[in-house]
């Protein structure tokens, strides 16, 4: 079985959204914490990020941000980060360095960068380069249309049917780290494979 230390989360930086959305979020952090696993996520304070990531220091446990220099003052403010904090200087380093640190991926609803970041990771799984687990967390069914144009790819023949098996789908946010105990150890371990930097 896969030992999940450390857990990357993608979710939105909006706050303006469904009570089911924001709850999720806050839930999975209690979750995290009670079971002494470490999140790493955006750095932001805003959104469903900031609930998590406030949420996981709540339970005592530990949170790992990166946030690219151009996002501070919108993403975490004047304030104090939540948990530990990396700058870095670009998007695409803020993405390794989350990836990097971390054993398996979840997502929550978000918008588009959260779309960004789950494609981003998907397609380096569908490529080989990493075999770390990925579980989309469909929330009151907000990634339903997603995953129907998945079935859509698939069906028109520009993605094998394998292509299902690179994530794993929950409904709710105490799904997540159950299915995660469960889950085989990673196959591939990226850093002796390459770089991703
Ligand atoms: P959103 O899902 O659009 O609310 O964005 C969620 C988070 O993804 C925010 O912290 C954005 O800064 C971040 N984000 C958006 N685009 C990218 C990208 N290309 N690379 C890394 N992070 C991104």
């Amino acid at each position: 079985m896969a030992v999940i230390k450390s857990l990357c989360v993608f979710c939105g930086a909006s706050d303006a959204v469904d009570p089911a959305y924001r709850d999720a979020a806050t839930r999975l952090g209690t979750l995290m914490a009670a079971a002494g696993i470490e999140l790493v996520f955006g750095g932001g304070r805003i959104g469903l990020m900031g609930l998590l990531a406030t949420a996981v220091i709540k339970g005592g446990g530990r949170v790992t941000g990166v946030i690219p220099r151009h996002l501070h003052q919108i993403e975490v403010g004047a304030r104090q980060p939540l948990g530990e904090l990396h700058v870095v200087e670009t998007m695409h380093e803020r993405k390794a360095l989350m990836f990097d640190r971390s054993d398996a991926v979840a997502v929550l609803p978000g918008g588009l960068g959260t779309l960004d970041e789950t494609f981003e990771v998907l397609t380096w799984k569908q490529l080989g380069l990493h075999d770390k687990p990925i579980v989309i967390i469909d929330v009151a069914g907000y990634w339903a249309p997603l995953l129907h144009q998945i079935e859509t790819i698939i069906a028109s023949g520009f993605a094998p049917r394998s292509s299902l098996q690179l994530m794993r789908i929950v409904k709710t946010a105490d799904a997540v780290l159950p299915l995660l105990a469960t889950l085989p150890e990673p196959r591939l371990n990226p850093p002796d494979r390459f770089s991703l930097t």
